[in-house]
């Protein structure tokens, strides 16, 4: 079907899978239905560790099916919890360990749109991840602006990211400029090794 750019999504995944490896630890900050989820627990494997964060308990309960179904279940602990208390949920040991962390903001297609991600909480979640991102670790974050509030978060995360010291942290904002609708963008920070 001829050469295509990969895809915002397609992307975010892309940057992961090179990071990660088989006894990897990696966090989903925004669990869902959990696609995110079993894409990382298939790239972490069973010597691996993927911790998950939702707020919405049928959310996670879909992804918990999901990841059963595929046999993975058993490298993976989701906390019904804002990612925004990631400090306290994380095992102490984690800090400094962890290569990858993933955001998908906004809100569960399908499910409730008044649930979304708020600035506040996103950020207090992305500087625990950079705090506790190993060295040669990723954070990918999807950012949606077509709902309310999705602007003003956006734009809260980029200036956060754009104060990263480039001595330590690369910063890529991946996007398409001629695509309609608000479509996705991604945020993606790397840490120096
Ligand atoms: N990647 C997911 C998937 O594969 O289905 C989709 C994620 S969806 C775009 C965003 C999710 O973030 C929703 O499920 C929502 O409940 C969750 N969310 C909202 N606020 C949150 C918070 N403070 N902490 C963790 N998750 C939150």
């Amino acid at each position: 079907r001829g050469w295509r750019i990969p895809s915002v999504l397609q992307q975010a995944k892309l940057l992961l899978k090179e990071r990660l490896r088989e006894g990897s630890i990696v966090v989903d900050a925004t669990v869902g239905n959990g696609h995110d989820t079993l894409f990382l627990a298939e790239c972490v494997g069973e010597t691996g560790k993927v911790y998950g964060f939702d707020i919405q308990k049928e959310a996670l309960a879909s992804a918990e099916a999901r990841l059963s179904e595929a046999g993975l279940l058993s490298c993976v602990t989701l906390f019904h919890a804002g990612h925004e208390r990631m400090a306290d949920a994380l095992p102490p040991e984690a800090k400094g360990r962890i290569q990858a962390v993933t955001f998908n903001l906004g809100y569960l297609p399908g499910g409730n749109k008044e649930v979304v991600t708020r600035p506040e909480t996103t950020l207090q979640a992305l500087q625990t991840s950079h705090d506790w991102l190993a060295p040669g670790g990723i954070i990918t974050v999807v950012l949606y602006t077509g709902h309310p509030g999705g602007k003003e978060e956006e734009n809260e995360v980029l200036q956060w990211a754009r104060n990263l010291d480039q001595k330590h942290f690369q910063v890529l904002w991946y996007r398409f400029l001629n695509q309609r609708n608000h479509p996705p963008t991604l945020l993606a920070i790397s840490r120096n090794q």
